[in-house]
This record gives C-alpha cells, sequence and structure tokens, in this order.
C-alpha cells in the first residue's frame, strides 16, 4: 500500500524530521486561506500516488494566495498519470541550495534493510542508479541493533554533507530508520531532502510504502488507503479475499493455492504462453468467491482464454464447478475456457461442466499446451 505524500510527511514530522509548514486540502478557496496564513510564496503540490508529478506540472510555486487559489484550480483539475488530482497539499515554499535523496527500503539479498543516500536528489534513484551507481552511498542495518551514529555519519561523510549539519542529519536518518520499522514499511524516502539557502535540513518530499501483509497490525494506517492508485481488479479482489495479482499476459489463470497459482504459471511460460494474472482463490473457497474471481478475470479484456487449475482438497471441485456456472450464466465469456479438476468430488465438478462446453484437461501440461492453442486460436479470429 503507497501512502501520500503529505500523510508520509505528517509520520515522518512525528519522528523528528523536519517539514515545511503547510496543509493537505480538496478546495482551491481554502488553498488560499492556507496560503494566507503561511504568508509569503508558498508551493502548490498535487496528490497522486505517483511519481515525477514535478515534471507532469503538478507541483507549482505561487507568490501570494490568490496566486496560489489559480493555481490550485488548475492542478486540482488535473489528471497525472491517469489519476485525478483530488487533494493538493499547500507548504511554506522552499529556497533550495541543495537536494539529497535518503532512503530505506529491503535488500533481499542481504536479508537486511538498506538505507541510501545520494547528493544528487530530487531526480530518481532508479535513475542515478542506471547512470552513476558509484553516487549512491549504501549502508545495511542491522534490524537488532538499529542505525548505529556512526552509519549515519558515514552516509553523511558519502554524500560530501558539510559538517555542522551532520547532527540533524543524525536526527533525521534515526527518525527514517524508526519510521521504517514502526510502520512495517517496505520503503521510507525523502526525495528531495534539501538544505535551505538559510542552512536548515527540511524533507520537501516524502514516500512510503507499506507492507499489506503487516497492515492488520496497524489500524491507524489502514485508514489512510487511497483506492485511486490501486487497480479495480486488485480492490474487488481484496474485498473477497482472493489474493490476485494483475500482469501483462493473455491466460488468465483460477487456481486454489498459492504454490499451485506460481507452478500454473510457471507451466503456461514453458509452453510458449504469457499468464494474465496470478489468483489463488485459497482453500476451501466456495462457489460465491469462484464467481467473484472469475468475474475479475472476464473484465481484463487481454484475457483471451482462462485456466482452471484446481486440485480439491479441502476446496470441493463440485463447488468450484458451480461457482464457474454461476459466472458464465452472468459474465457469459465469449473466450475459450479450459479446466483441469482432480481431487474431491472432482468426477461431480466434471460433470457439473459437461454441458458448459469447457475444454478438460487431465495433466497441469495438457492443460497449459491447450491453453496456450486456445488463445492462439483466438488470435486467429476462429
Ligand atoms: P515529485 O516530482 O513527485 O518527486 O515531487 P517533489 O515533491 O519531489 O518535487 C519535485 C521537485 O520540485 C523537487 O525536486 C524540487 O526541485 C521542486 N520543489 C518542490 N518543492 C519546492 C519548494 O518548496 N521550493 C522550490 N524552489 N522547489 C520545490
Ligand atoms: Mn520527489
Amino acid at each position: 500500500m503507497k501512502l501520500h505524500e503529505y500523510q508520509s510527511k505528517q509520520i515522518f514530522s512525528r519522528y523528528g524530521i523536519p517539514i515545511p509548514k503547510g496543509r493537505v486540502t480538496t478546495t482551491a478557496e481554502e488553498a488560499r486561506n492556507i496560503a494566507t496564513e503561511i504568508g509569503g510564496r508558498v508551493v502548490i503540490k498535487s496528490q497522486v500516488l505517483v511519481g515525477g508529478r514535478g515534471k507532469a506540472g503538478g507541483i507549482r510555486v505561487a507568490k501570494d494566495p490568490h496566486e496560489a487559489e489559480e493555481i490550485a484550480t488548475h492542478i486540482l483539475a488535473m489528471e497525472i498519470k491517469g489519476l485525478p488530482v483530488r487533494k493538493v497539499l499547500v507548504d511554506e515554499a522552499a529556497n533550495i541550495s541543495k537536494e539529497i535523496y535518503l532512503g530505506i527500503t529491503n535488500d533481499r539479498a542481504a536479508r537486511k534493510p538498506v538505507m541510501m543516500a545520494s547528493s544528487a536528489g530530487g531526480v530518481e534513484i532508479e535513475e542515478v542508479a542506471r547512470t552513476t551507481p558509484e553516487n549512491i552511498i549504501k549502508e545495511h542495518i542491522d534490524p537488532l541493533l538499529g542505525l548505529k551514529d556512526y552509519q549515519a555519519r558515514d552516509i553523511a561523510i558519502g554524500i560530501d554533507l558539510p559538517k555542522q549539519h551532520w547532527k540533524i542529519f543524525n536526527q533525521i536518518a534515526n527518525g527514517l530508520w524508526h519510521v521504517y520499522q514502526d510502520c512495517d514499511a517496505t520503503l521510507a524516502e525523502i526525495n528531495p531532502l534539501v538544505i535551505t539557502e538559510d542552512n536548515r535540513l527540511i524533507a520537501l518530499d516524502g514516500k512510503m510504502l507499506l507492507d499489506d501483509n503487516a497492515l492488520f497490525r496497524h489500524p491507524d494506517l489502514s485508514e489512510l488507503r487511497d483506492l485511486d492508485g490501486e487497480a479495480p481488479s486488485e480492490i474487488e479482489a481484496r474485498k473477497y479475499g482472493l489474493s490476485f495479482i494483475k500482469l501483462d499476459g493473455n491466460i488468465g489463470c483460477m487456481v486454489n493455492g498459492a504454490g499451485l497459482a506460481m507452478t500454473t504459471m510457471d507451466i503456461i511460460k514453458l509452453f510458449g504462453g504469457e499468464p494474465a494474472n496470478f489468483l489463488d482463490i485459497g482453500g476451501g473457497a466456495g462457489s460465491d468467491k469462484v464467481t467473484a474471481a472469475m468475474k475479475i478475470i472476464l473484465t481484463d479484456p487481454k484475457v483471451k482464454t482462462v485456466l482452471f487449475n484446481i486440485f480439491g482438497g479441502i476446496t470441493r471441485c463440485d463447488e468450484v464447478a458451480r461457482g464457474i456456472l454461476v459466472a458464465i450464466a452472468e459474465v457469459k465469456p465469449k473466450v475459450p475456457m479450459v479446466v483441469r479438476l482432480v481431487g474431491t468430488n472432482a468426477e461431480e465438478g466434471r460433470k457439473l461442466l459437461s454441458d458448459a462446453n469447457m475444454i478438460t484437461a487431465d495433466t497441469l501440461a495438457d492443460a497449459a499446451q491447450k491453453a496456450v492453442t486456445a488463445v492462439k486460436t483466438v488470435k486467429a479470429g476462429r
């Protein structure tokens, strides 16, 4: 789950990271009021869950409250990379003398969180990593020991931070580490962390990604979710407790069990196809869940064939078959469907589906090959 800039910065602030004075709003009139309260120049920032808002024209400086209202009106009517702007953050404008990057994420290979910093802030870190990787300073953090002072100092030295800023930098780096740990984040990023012309360090931008699997222990953070930034199919899937991830291929997959779902995707690829999604309907799924899953798969216009791979254990194949039939009746799919049912009540399941004009398969390899062939016939218009 992604947090907005204003949400991330509010959290940062609670951990001793300096942020600009400012507030978020949904209206241009209020933007004007906030600008009046702040006084002087303000920056109006679109709150959408994508990067590169600056380049897209979603971040602009206003010299007075009147201009703040004008700019806010304009930005609130914008769409950035397909997402509507519903909120703007009105912040005190900073006079920037230098932009720094500071972030923490998980380094899977090292099995530790890693703090990264770069003196080339403001630009996306992926860009720095590609063009000048030597400009990224990394410190792995032992999760039991936390970030040590010497590590923060090493980073400060690595990015040529003038000594007068080391103390506050240490506070910011520590704050970011604790934010990352306390919120179960997978990313906590300040880009840019700026040195102002009057020599203060301020987090101008903030970004956080939270681990969905840990959200159950952060009810306060769960409430910050903005559905605008998520694929509608994934929102729908979450409602029904389905593990669903949309992919780019054209063979829709409905499988019970995460391991089996991954195996199914692998074998589709082995036979030259591309899965359209990962979908685990879970153990013991009833027909309503199957119907929901089927609708989610079929609303993707890219899907040219659906492959059902159900290994009946706790899940009963007849129950799955009933769900499929309900979904077929409602959605009236035009694409071929390949089904492999084995295990508990497979015989009853197959019987139920025998009138449904589906391609049946006995083994997983057989099913995958038939699905790949079916896609080709659809594409050829037959
Ligand atoms: P992003 O483009 O979505 O990453 O949004 P940011 O919040 O990082 O802003 C992009 C850029 O706008 C920053 O790198 C700054 O150069 C500039 N910017 C943001 N806020 C201010 C500000 O208060 N004053 C000035 N002068 N520039 C700002
Ligand atoms: Mn940024």
